[in-house]
């Protein structure tokens, strides 16, 4: 099977990790500091901040931005479910501004319309959490111009688009937003095994999402209550966790994000030959590129023009899957979960989000798919969508 994605893991990124394994340090430490030097020096953000994955920091973001019991966060329903569960875990109640067809992405007018009403409607959400879908950028210029207007805060959940570039400046400047979520899962564009990070430049944030990393405890006398009883001392100031990054995991980043620019580069040239290759099938390809955004190219969706195809997108999936591509469908839309179900949600609240999962197919997209591997992927295509 010719999977949808999958890591690549150099020679150097070995001898980092053996190196990491070889030091004092295997939990968070020097190449925790290094790794997020590296991160924030590349996305150009002020902070950066490791942890365990993308789950936690989105849940250590919408803590930092004090979300909670009676507050409301507004997702895509097209995202993997943490985006949603963030909001969950704070006890904060969660909603979805359906997503616009040809980016995958949450519709600013959309947006501009819900928070109109919500606003008439006293019920405006505290943070709007736009999600980057297969790495490209929402239009984030509009949707910071929506938020600003009533004092919503933005935590740009970039999990697929770290690589990515929006107004010439890369994902997690956090220029558009007030924190920035990459993941590090083995599927994404760089990996630590389990990773994410959290992006910022206000200190203030910073601060809070590092003393929530780890269990709301602190060793600085210059944030502690009262005196410091010696140099063994510390205090937990707030309900914190376990959300620390290991040095093994870190050393992996710092040496995957040398490759980034050369993995998004790699993505960009397997879509060409898709674009090339695949454009006369009754299917609309991807938007990888925009006049402000280009894709990190974490996905290559495509949609089946279902209207002149005879088969149906369980048919071309199956079929797909048994010429040995390892084809996906990104996502099933959150609300449509039993879970979501239960708080209320149900078909037809978000068509095009619906509409899109009708006809949506993630194909092979990594930047070691070998050139006859992409071509078995063009090929069956082209058989099984006649
Ligand atoms: C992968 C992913 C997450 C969760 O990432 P983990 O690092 O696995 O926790 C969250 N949001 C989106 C959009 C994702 O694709």
């Amino acid at each position: 099977m010719i999977p949808y994605g999958r890591q690549c893991i150099s020679e150097r990124d070995i001898d980092a990790v053996l190196d990491v394994l070889k030091s004092d340090f295997l939990t968070q430490g020097p190449a925790v500091i290094n790794f997020e030097e590296s991160l924030r020096g590349k996305v150009q953000s002020r902070f950066a901040l490791a942890v365990t994955n993308a789950t936690s920091a989105l849940h250590l973001a919408c803590l930092a931005l004090g979300l909670g019991p009676g507050d409301t966060l507004w997702t895509s329903p097209i995202s993997f479910v943490a985006s949603a569960n963030a909001a969950l875990y704070c006890g904060a109640n969660v909603d979805f501004v359906d997503i616009d067809l040809a980016s995958h992405n949450m519709c600013p007018l959309a947006l501009v319309e819900k928070l109109e009403s919500a606003a008439k409607a006293g019920q405006l959400p505290k943070v709007v959490m736009p999600v980057h879908m297969g790495g490209l950028s929402c239009d984030m210029e509009a949707i910071k111009k929506a938020c600003d207007k009533y004092g919503v805060k933005i935590i740009e959940d970039a999990s697929h688009a770290i690589g990515g570039i929006y107004n010439d400046r890369p994902v997690g400047a956090c220029l558009y937003s007030d924190i920035t979520v990459f993941s590090f899962h083995p599927v994404k564009i760089i990996t630590t095994g389990e990773g994410g990070a959290l992006l910022t430049n206000d200190p203030v944030l910073y601060e809070k999402m590092a003393l929530l990393r780890s269990h709301g405890v602190t060793r600085d006398p210059g944030l502690m209550v009262g005196e410091s009883h010696g140099d063994w001392y510390y205090q937990q100031l707030a309900l914190g966790y376990n959300y620390r990054m290991t040095d093994i995991q870190a050393a992996l980043g710092r040496s995957q994000l040398e490759d980034l620019d050369e993995f998004v580069r790699a993505r960009h040239q397997i879509a060409s030959k898709y674009d090339e290759g695949l454009r006369h099938l009754p299917i609309t390809l991807p938007v990888v590129k925009t006049s402000a955004s280009t894709s990190s190219l974490h996905l290559y969706v495509i949609r089946l023009n279902r209207h002149v195809l005879r088969k149906n997108r369980k048919n071309v999936f199956s079929e797909l899957r048994e010429s040995g591509i390892g084809v996906n469908v990104h996502y099933i839309p959150i609300h449509l979960q039993p879970y979501f179900a239960d708080l209320g949600f149900t078909l037809g609240d978000f068509p095009k989000s619906e509409e899109y999962y009708e006809s949506a197919i993630s194909i092979p997209m990594h930047p070691g798919l070998a050139d006859d591997d992409q071509q078995a992927v063009i090929s069956a295509l082209g058989e099984v969508l006649v």
